[in-house]
């Protein structure tokens, strides 16, 4: 093995030993930080400056812009990467100081990839060196946005301004007194014949004038504070033309561009939870003071299963998402789109069912505040849907492979010839009926 590639195993190993010995520590001050009421969305809290001092001082800031396709990146790979962010999904407030916490690390993708150099400029140089945060608004209340077709927030042109009218929920990230910028999706050209290009992306500042956040919504009960998830109301919001990315009715092609890396990221993360979960469950069932029925919880075979179906489904499903990042780093995101489709459904599923498993062997405990379970369970359930839901990925994952039908008939059909034609040169006489 070269030194070159021993470099992201040192770095992964450092930032293994930065999150679990310094960041897991730090949760719950985090948390404490949070205060209540008004406050969690008036300031964040201090312990993150405090790590990313940290972090800068030991070179793990600001790691996750691939090499592979942004001359901003940082030296690594897709794949690389991957295993260095599987290790701050275990620590709430590892991301958030490593300035990877979705959706802020796909938004600097789609200025990195998109954006001008004005543009870049402005926002994406202050996001990258943490200054500020950033939110991406898509979805909408009033019309299903699992089919990004319906995205009907106007966006009029007068002049060299567009005016915004509509309303945005769901915008991660928009509660933090620190996001500065909305990347937001909208309708510019309603009529043209081309669904797909109906839709455009601008940059609009927060606190425009006709821009309100009207609340946050809640996770499961959870706020998700210092970031939240707002639901944002524009009346005639005037934002400068030369806020377009990319130009008009190119809205699909930056969405579709915007979710290759990122959710690779994400899959990484949510398996890093998952091993978190795991370790929660093997120091429980080994608590010698649990014992029930005269045996220790890890003396159960179900038990000693569910160690096992969680040790094999977190492994296989870490190789399909290094597969992705992989067929990422060599193609591009959209060469890989079915990679990443299958870790994007895959991955939440196997950590919910490891960190279900692990809220079980924890009885009554494993629901309250006194371990990260409950907290981690609420946050993976939301991966089967943000940034699409599973159905969404199914459907069109299946649309795909069931291509295949005509060339997989054509095969079969010349295998059964075959086979009837072997077993007539053997005197036999036999029909076959696949
Ligand atoms: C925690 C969290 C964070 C989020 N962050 C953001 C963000 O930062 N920015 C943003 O813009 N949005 C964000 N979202 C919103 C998310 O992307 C949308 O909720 C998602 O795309 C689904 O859209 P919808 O809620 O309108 O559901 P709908 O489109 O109304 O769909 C409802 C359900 O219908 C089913 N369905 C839909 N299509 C099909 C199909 N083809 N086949 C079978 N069933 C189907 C699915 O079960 C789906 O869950 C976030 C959501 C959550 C929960």
């Amino acid at each position: 093995m070269s030194a070159s590639s021993l470099i992201p195993h040192l770095v992964a190993d450092k930032v293994q030993q930065f999150v679990e010995e310094e960041c897991i520590p730090s949760d719950a001050l985090f948390r404490a930080q949070l205060g209540e009421g008004a406050q969690r969305w008036s300031t964040y809290p201090p312990i993150i400056d405090q790590l990313k001092a940290r972090a800068k001082k030991l070179g793990l800031w600001n790691i996750f812009l691939s090499k592979t396709h942004y001359k901003e990146g940082a030296g690594f790979t897709n794949l690389e990467y991957g295993l260095i962010a599987e290790q701050l999904g275990k620590s709430l407030v590892a991301s958030e100081v490593r300035l990877t916490f979705p959706p802020k690390a796909g938004n600097m993708e789609v200025l990195a990839k998109y954006g001008n150099d004005v543009q870049k400029r402005e926002w994406l140089a202050p996001l990258l060196d943490g200054q500020i945060r950033s939110a991406f608004l898509m979805t909408e209340r009033p019309v299903a946005s699992s089919d990004a077709t319906n995205i009907s927030l106007t966006m009029r042109r007068e002049g060299d301004e567009y005016v915004l009218n509509g309303s945005k929920w769901w915008s991660s990230g928009a509660g933090d007194p620190r996001c500065r910028v909305y990347i937001v999706m909208g309708k510019s050209n309603p009529t043209h014949q081309d669904p797909f290009k109906r839709q455009s992306v601008i940059l609009v500042p927060a606190g425009t004038k006709g821009v309100t956040v009207k609340r946050m919504l809640s996770v499961y009960g959870y706020d998700d504070a210092p970031h939240g998830h707002a639901e944002i109301i524009f009346e005639n919001a005037r934002i400068p033309a030369s806020n377009l990315v990319l130009g008009e009715g190119r809205g699909f092609e930056i969405i579709q561009g915007r979710l290759g890396p990122g959710r690779i990221h994400h899959c990484m993360r949510s398996l890093g939870a998952a091993e978190h979960a795991l370790e929660w469950m093997i120091t429980r069932v080994n608590d010698p003071s649990r014992s029930t029925f005269g045996k220790q919880l890890n003396e159960h075979g179900v038990i000693i299963e569910w160690i096992a179906k969680s040790r094999m489904e977190i492994d296989a499903a870490r190789l399909i998402v290094l597969a992705a990042a992989h067929k990422i780093d060599t193609s591009d995101a959209k060469g890989a789109l079915k990679e990443i489709a299958e870790a994007k459904v895959i991955v939440p599923q196997v950590s919910l069912a490891v960190i279900d498993r692990a809220v079980q062997s924890f009885g009554a405990a494993g629901v309250s505040q006194d371990t990260p379970l409950a907290t981690m369970w609420a946050h993976q359930r939301t991966l089967r849907i943000a940034d699409g839901p599973d159905e969404v990925h199914l459907q069109q994952m299946g649309r795909n492979e069931n291509k295949r039908a005509k060339a997989l008939q054509k095969k079969l059909e010349m295998q059964r010839n075959k086979a009837e034609a072997l077993l007539r040169q053997h005197g036999i006489q036999a029909k076959m009926h696949l």
